[in-house]
């Protein structure tokens, strides 16, 4: 771990607004944990910081020092970069302010908070934007990467709907990110991840959506799988713009009341629509489904927005030990469900499975340049293979599931583009393979300028130009 002199450590934490926090701290523990409960790392000073000044001043503590930098949005990514050994962690966790004005149909929140918040605070006015499956997911992590959820077909990525955002940069200036100051960086931050600065607060655009929305599971036992992915495969690439869709393969029957006790935990394969439209509309989706492939059990119901975007966390619990590989597919031909089919069964642990996001809509309309986005717009599909489970032998065991089962589906896997945010490991090939060579160039460039030392390189870093 690195040594960091006591005097400097002293003035840092008393001209500091938040919390200096390091090890011998009561709540040193708490402060490093991540998500994944698979990460231990012992950062030497954690800066939980209660304003941008205090994001500057850590960041300038931390170069005086020479200390790597790694900042925690919400703490959820899978590869742990919010934390790192012997590194000064920019702890964001109490900027989570969310202010709505529901005249100009804009949202500004703090570079902490997370998707509950903001999902929470706009609600409060029939409003939201893209956020992601998992509500205590970091706003800032995900749409700094891109940032997929149920409103993917309808608004498209998070950050495609980025207006502007504040950024403390490694040079100690504070500045606006928008269309019309710092052009380049905005288009960086759109996708480009946490590269260029911190984000101490975004604005985003936001539509109505809700406060009600008619809601879809439909479950098929293991036996029936194949079936199952290929009936799902079918509707969900049907979904219209007005509905949002997930296709959960391998996942064991949440012990959920609405399961008949029988088949809790029994595995199988699901299908979620969550319609934004009307209750007929969400019938024209859901009955077809239900008649081609009559589902083990079903839950049809009417539900709260803000119900759809918490109804998963069960599922990925705060320090869950997990691992995951991911893919972009333009199509889901037979022989991938085949694969699937081969290969759900193998795993070991009953939480580990496949979301399967289906891509259309007005993810589709953005213009492949007009975002930094990895993943490219002509993807149909983006597929997760995901391992968790509390026992870190078990997630062994299915990380090499994982592996096994990326490299089967390779062969049919986009050639153009991935997404950041769904990398476990950040191989510097891989990262340059998610942008493809002309984005990675121009992020390269636009990194030079912002941040031409990589201060902050714990991510999925592009080199400077
Ligand atoms: P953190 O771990 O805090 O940060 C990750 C990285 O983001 C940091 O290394 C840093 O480089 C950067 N960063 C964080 N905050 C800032 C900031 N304020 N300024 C600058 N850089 C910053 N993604 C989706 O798109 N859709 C989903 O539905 C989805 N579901 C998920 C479910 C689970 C269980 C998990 C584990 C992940 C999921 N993700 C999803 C991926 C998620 O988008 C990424 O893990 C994302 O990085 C999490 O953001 P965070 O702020 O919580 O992460």
């Amino acid at each position: 771990m690195s040594q960091v002199l006591d005097s400097p450590l002293h003035d840092f934490r008393n001209s500091f607004g938040g919390q200096v926090i390091t090890a011998g701290d009561a709540d040193y523990d708490t402060a490093r944990a991540v998500w994944n409960g698979d990460i231990d790392r012992h950062p030497a000073v954690i800066a939980r910081c209660a304003d941008t000044a205090d994001v500057s001043s850590a960041i300038a503590f931390a170069r005086a020092q020479g200390l790597e930098i790694s900042v925690r949005g919400g703490g959820h990514n899978f590869s742990g970069a919010a934390v790192a050994d012997g590194a000064l962690m920019i702890d964001l966790s109490l900027l989570r302010q969310v202010r709505v004005d529901p005249e100009t149909r804009r949202v500004r929140c703090g570079g902490g908070t997370t998707g509950a918040d903001l999902d929470s605070a706009t609600q409060d006015h029939g409003l939201a934007v893209t956020m992601g499956t998992i509500s205590h997911t970091g706003v800032a992590g995900l749409s700094l990467g891109g940032g997929f959820g149920w409103l993917t077909n309808k608004m498209g990525l998070s950050c495609d709907n980025l207006i502007s955002a504040e950024v403390a940069l490694a040079d100690g200036r504070v500045v606006r990110a928008s269309e019309s100051e710092h052009a380049d960086l905005l288009w960086a931050l759109k996708g480009g991840g946490g590269n260029f600065g911190v984000v101490t607060e975004f604005e985003f655009r936001v539509e109505p959506v809700g406060p009600m929305i008619n809601f879809a599971l439909l479950f098929w036992e293991t036996d029936r799988r194949a079936d199952a992915l290929r009936v799902a495969r079918d509707a969900l690439e049907k979904l219209p713009k007005n509905a949002g869709g997930l296709l959960a393969a391998g996942l064991n029957a949440p012990p959920e009341p609405f399961v008949p006790e029988q088949y809790h935990f029994a595995p199988g394969c699901a299908v979620i629509i969550a319609g934004f439209g009307t209750a007929e509309e969400h019938a024209r989706l859901v009955d077809p489904l239900r008649a081609a492939l009559p589902p083990l059990f079903e839950l049809v119901s009417l539900i709260p927005y803000v119900g759809l975007q918490q109804m998963l966390d069960a599922s990925a619990i705060w320090g869950s030990h997990a691992y995951e590989k991911a893919l972009h597919l333009d199509g889901m031909p037979d022989e991938v469900i085949t694969t699937l089919a081969e290969y759900l069964p193998r795993k070991k642990s009953p939480l580990s499975f496949l979301p399967i996001f289906p891509l259309g809509g007005a993810y589709s309309e953005v213009d492949e340049d007009a975002t930094a986005f990895g993943g490219s717009r002509g993807a149909r599909w983006v597929l997760n293979i995901g391992a968790f489970s509390p026992d870190p032998a078990v997630l062994a065991e299915d990380r090499i599931w994982v592996r096994e089962l990326w490299e089967a589906l390779r062969p049919y896997a986009s050639n153009s583009g991935g997404y950041v945010n769904f990398m476990a490991e950040y191989e510097a090939d891989r990262v340059r393979t998610a942008y493809g060579p002309a984005k990675y160039e121009r992020l390269a460039q636009i990194k030079t300028c912002y941040d031409p030392e990589n201060v902050f390189h714990l991510n999925a870093n592009i080199q400077p130009g």
